[in-house]
């Protein structure tokens, strides 16, 4: 007799394998019955941390909701994200960063611009009619220390319950990712730019 089982056997164990699964998502999913404001944090050194935020964007427009975003550190106003989810009724886009310390070199300007995005920020966090924010590459703020860490934590668990918040950026201290509800950690396996690849517009900008 061959080692293989008769086909007929390996789609019977099969569809009772997914049977099984299906019943345990479904318990699963039933079970799952709170509706409220979540905290995200996306972080990591791979890439696709700001890529999967501004999807966040896209389906919440899809729904019509309210839209705040800031974006940290990055001086570039010609991304795609901007030029497209940033001119949609329902989204209010900011800009505040001067670019990566390295370029500015300058950690009071950098504290003072820091400050400036954060005033924004901290005011849709404190607004329930926006009903998602995001803060892009905020971690570095923190990790920097141009932000008083207690004053974002308190800003974010104090925010409008049924608010939805998204945090990005490398590094995410323990405090933020403690305090949200979703942690996503994108690992860095490859990346074009080592191989000599500058940022192409619709992928990397
Ligand atoms: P993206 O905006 O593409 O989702 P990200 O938000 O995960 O990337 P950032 O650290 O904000 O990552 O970097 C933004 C830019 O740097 C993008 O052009 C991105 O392609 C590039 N990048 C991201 N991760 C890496 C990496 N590991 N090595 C080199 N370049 C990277
Ligand atoms: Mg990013």
């Amino acid at each position: 007799m061959s080692a293989e089982s008769a086909p007929s056997d390996r789609s019977a164990r099969h569809a009772a394998r997914m049977a099984r699964k299906k019943a345990l998502i479904d318990a699963a999913i039933a079970s799952a019955t709170d509706a409220r404001g979540l905290l995200l944090v996306i972080t990591g050194n791979g890439k696709g941390k700001s890529t999967a935020a501004f999807g966040m964007v896209a389906r919440a427009l899809g729904h019509g909701m309210k839209i705040g975003v800031v974006q940290f550190i990055k001086s570039r106003t010609d991304t795609g994200e901007e030029a497209f989810l940033g001119r949609q009724p329902g989204v209010e886009w900011h800009v505040t960063g001067d670019g990566f310390t390295w370029d500015t070199q300058n950690r009071e300007q950098d504290i003072a611009t820091a400050r400036r995005g954060w005033a924004i920020a901290a005011r849709m966090l404190a607004d329930p009619s926006y009903q998602l924010v995001v803060l892009d590459e905020l971690t570095y703020l923190l990790s920097y220390g141009y932000l008083d860490a207690d004053t974002v934590l308190d800003a974010l668990a104090q925010r409008p319950p049924m608010q939805h918040a998204v945090v990005t950026g490398r590094a995410a201290p323990h405090t933020l990712t403690e305090l949200a509800d979703t942690v996503s950690v994108i690992a860095d396996e490859k990346h074009a730019f080592r191989a000599g690849v500058k940022a192409q517009p619709g992928i990397d900008l």
